[in-house]
C-alpha cells in the first residue's frame, strides 16, 4: 500500500508546490520568474498540480496550495470511482440449464461466476466455481440437474447498480465473501431486478493496478 500512497512528482513540480507553499496565492507568471523559466515552459506543470489537486488556481488571485496530502488525494480518488468504469460483461446462464452446461459456459467463457436468469432475463439466482464443483462430488447425472437447484437464489443475492461506489461493492465482497456481484438495474417498479454487468474481484484488482501507475496521482 506503501508505494501506491507514493506520488511521483518531478523535481521542479516539488519545487512549484514548495513556491505557492510560501509565497501562495502567486501567479503563474510570478512563479517562472522565481524559476527562471517561462509561462508556457511551466503551463503543463501547473497544469497537472492542480489536476491532482495538489494546488488550486481562482482567476485573478493565482495559484494555492490545497494543503491535502498524497493519501488524502488518493482517497479522495478511490472514492470517485463507480462500478460502471470497471465492471465486466456479466455471463448468464437460463434457470432450466443443466449443471453440465453450466460447467461448460463457465469454462467457455472463462468466469468464476454465472448469474441465472428466467425467461425474462430477470437475476433468479448465482452460481459458482465451488457451487457447481460440489455438485459434480454427487453421483447424479449432471445434465439432468437444472441449475435452479443448486443455485443461491434470490433475495440472498448481494447485488451493485452502476452508479455505486467501487470501493462499497469491495466491502461487500470482503463480508460476504464471495468473488462476484452482479450489476443490476431494476426494472418493473423495482420488483424484479435485470442483470446489466458483472463486478469481480479482478475488477477490484485493475483499479488498484490504474492508480498506482496513474501519474496524476
Ligand atoms: P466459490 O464458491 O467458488 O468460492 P464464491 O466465494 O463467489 O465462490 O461463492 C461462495 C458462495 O456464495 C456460493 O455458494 C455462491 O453461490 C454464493 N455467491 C456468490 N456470489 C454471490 C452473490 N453476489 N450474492 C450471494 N451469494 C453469492
Amino acid at each position: 500500500m506503501k508505494a501506491v500512497m507514493k506520488i511521483e512528482l518531478t523535481g521542479r513540480q516539488e519545487q512549484i508546490i514548495d513556491i505557492v507553499k510560501n509565497s501562495g496565492p502567486i501567479t503563474g507568471e510570478q512563479i517562472a520568474e522565481k524559476l527562471s523559466l517561462t509561462r508556457a515552459t511551466l503551463r503543463p506543470d501547473l497544469a497537472i498540480l492542480t489536476m491532482s489537486g495538489f494546488l488550486d488556481a481562482r482567476p485573478r488571485v493565482g495559484y494555492f496550495y490545497t494543503g491535502k496530502t498524497g493519501s488524502q488525494l488518493l482517497t479522495e480518488k478511490v472514492k470517485q470511482i463507480t462500478v460502471q468504469e470497471y465492471q465486466s460483461i456479466p455471463v448468464v446462464v437460463n434457470q432450466s440449464s443443466s449443471v453440465y452446461d453450466a460447467i461448460c459456459t463457465m469454462f467457455l467463457e472463462d468466469v468464476g461466476t454465472l448469474f441465472v436468469v428466467d425467461e425474462y432475463s430477470t437475476l433468479i439466482g448465482v452460481l459458482s466455481r465451488k457451487d457447481l464443483l460440489r455438485t459434480s462430488l454427487g453421483k447424479q447425472d449432471l445434465e439432468a440437474v437444472p441449475v435452479s437447484i443448486i443455485m443461491t437464489r434470490m433475495p440472498n443475492i448481494t447485488v451493485c447498480q452502476k452508479d455505486d461506489l467501487i470501493i462499497d461493492v469491495a466491502q461487500k465482497l470482503i463480508d460476504k465473501q464471495i468473488d462476484a456481484l452482479p450489476v443490476v438495474k431494476e426494472v418493473d417498479r423495482g420488483t424484479k431486478v435485470e442483470v446489466i454487468g458483472r463486478l469481480t474481484k479482478t475488477n477490484i484488482t485493475k483499479v488498484l493496478v490504474d492508480l498506482a501507475y496513474d501519474e496524476l496521482i
